[in-house]
């Protein structure tokens, strides 16, 4: 059978109205589920990448400009939940993964957050070096910089005897993380 062609020409270009429109709402929607990240980090340090993990996965990251600004864009926080709790850590060439921050993300906003660099070392009365994570010092262990990895005598070890003025000192065998 032929194709009528004397149907009214809105009838042809409603599939393609109907795709448009189904597209335009959804990218809306999914765009609407996202968040920005606006920050610098506060060091000279050049060309590092922040990084932003969920659960310890890695969801997005970012390089620094000039100015040692960055933009983190997160379209889709892939939740259900408003609000999602994410880890900031910092990271570049020659230089281990640092945490950075832990902030409170919440869908359809932007939200500022300067990272100091290295992550200023708090300690308790005691002098006993706080995790910036979980706010505790009894896991907090130094971080030595010889050739082995892992925990030794309550040491961690880097794997490289380089170390930097970037480098991380302490680790927390509570959050696994380095600062
Ligand atoms: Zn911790």
């Amino acid at each position: 059978m032929k194709p009528n062609f004397n149907l009214p020409f809105t009838i042809y270009r409603l599939p393609l109205v109907t795709c448009f429109l189904f597209f335009f709402f959804h990218a809306s929607s999914a765009y609407s589920q996202g968040v920005v990240i606006n920050g610098k980090v506060l060091a000279k340090v050049g060309p590092v990448t922040v990084l932003v993990k969920k659960d310890n996965k890695l969801i997005a990251t970012a390089t620094v400009d000039d100015a040692s600004k960055f933009q983190i864009k997160i379209e889709d926080l892939k939740t259900t939940a408003s609000n999602i709790r994410v880890d900031l850590f910092i990271t570049g060439i020659g230089m281990d993964t640092s945490y950075a921050k832990s902030i409170v993300l919440i869908k359809n906003s932007t939200v500022n957050c300067d990272l100091e660099f290295p992550n200023p070392h708090n300690k308790n009365v005691l002098g006993d070096v706080t995790c910036p994570k979980c706010g505790k010092t009894n896991m907090t262990i130094p971080i030595v910089y010889q050739p082995f990895v892992g925990i030794r005598n309550n040491q961690m070890g880097a794997g490289t005897d380089v170390e930097s003025k970037f480098s991380p000192e302490w680790y927390c065998k509570r959050c696994n993380i380095k600062f």
